[in-house]
């Protein structure tokens, strides 16, 4: 089969490799559709901690084909969505109910192989079922979505509360629908395209502010009357963790989302948080959140095909993942 690997840092591609086996409790998933996401970005630049040489694609869709010994729960045949990350269930974090924080974590997709191929070989218990006629590209926002719903979770935001998003990619164009979901009055997205603040104008935003334009620290306090409740922080970069800490209110939420590279500094303030009590919460990955996600996919509640920009095969998935995203670019699908 075919198969889109991470040789070495900063050297991807596709590869003729043996089709996987469902070892027992294992599920084979012919790939449907698969997500493009940042972090294989930053995989392939070495800025996130991967095995090589490793087959990439940790949020993807497809059909469960072929059954391993022990699995009870798949026939053969299902739609499914995959949570990637694999907790071992036992070290510290584990046993406190923390699997995103587990000691020994895997990945598909990360440390083992993953979704840009033609087939994948996951534990059963990695597997949600989807219904049999959901599009498979909605399906493979999934793995995202649930990482969204955690910071919403972390976020705990109250109706009527008002909520800024910085970054205006598919996470943030998905917490902008989640916020509204979860009854937030006022939402404003920060970001520098124009056709990203637009489609977050459409899909739920009630400002969109372009950061380049203004001083937005200045903005979002004028719009939310002296600072924002709950700020959430999705683009990684120093610029947005500086002015993101600036433009929550007193005693308000900062949810730090967005993966900036492992080992850069940024500059803040401590003076500031304290007589602020600015609540920083960090948000990593998906505890218990996938099957929410696959819930919320099914039910239609959210607008998703405007999010894919484009969708490519295989051969190009080694291009897209090495190259800078293009203006405009939201979410790239792979359909192997
Ligand atoms: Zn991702
Ligand atoms: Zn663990």
């Amino acid at each position: 089969m075919r198969a889109v690997r991470l040789e070495s840092i900063g050297s991807m591609a596709i590869h003729m490799v043996e089709k996987p086996n469902a070892g027992p409790g294992e599920v084979v998933v012919r790939v449907l559709a698969a997500g493009i996401c940042g972090s294989d970005r930053h995989m392939y630049k070495g800025e996130y901690p991967t095995a090589i040489p490793v087959t990439l694609g940790h949020e993807f869709c497809g059909l469960v084909e072929e059954v391993g010994e022990g699995v009870s729960s798949f026939v053969g045949g299902e739609l499914v969505t995959v949570d990637p990350n694999i907790a071992c269930g036992t070290c510290p974090a584990c046993r406190r109910g923390r699997p995103n924080l587990c000691a020994n974590l895997k990945a598909i997709g990360v440390t083992r192989d993953g979704g840009f191929a033609e087939y994948v070989a996951v534990p059963c218990g990695q597997a949600f079922t989807l219904p049999s006629d959901l599009d498979p590209v909605h399906g493979a926002f999934c793995e995202p979505l649930a990482c969204c719903i955690h910071a919403i979770d972390r976020a705990k935001i109250r109706p009527g509360e008002s909520v800024a998003i910085l970054g205006g990619g598919v996470i943030g164009l998905l917490m902008v629908q989640l916020a509204r979901l979860a009854g937030a009055d006022q939402i404003i997205l920060i970001t520098r395209q124009l056709s990203r603040r637009e489609a977050a104008l459409r899909l739920g935003a009630t400002q969109a502010i372009d950061p380049t334009a203004t001083d937005v620290v200045a903005a979002v306090r004028d719009l939310t009357d002296g600072g924002v409740d709950v700020v959430i922080e999705c683009a990684g970069v120093p610029e947005t963790l500086q002015t993101g800490v600036q433009m929550v209110r007193r005693g308000g939420a900062f949810i730090l989302f967005g993966v900036t590279p492992a080992g850069l500094a940024v500059p803040v303030l401590p003076f500031d948080l304290l007589v602020n009590e600015v609540d920083i919460r960090p948000a990593y990955l998906n505890p218990f959140t996938h099957s929410r996600a696959a819930a919320m996919v099914a039910s239609g509640i959210l607008e998703l095909d405007s999010l894919v920009t484009k969708a490519i095969g295989l051969e190009e998935v080694a291009e897209v993942v090495g190259g800078v995203p293009l203006p405009g670019e939201i979410k790239v699908i792979v359909r192997p």
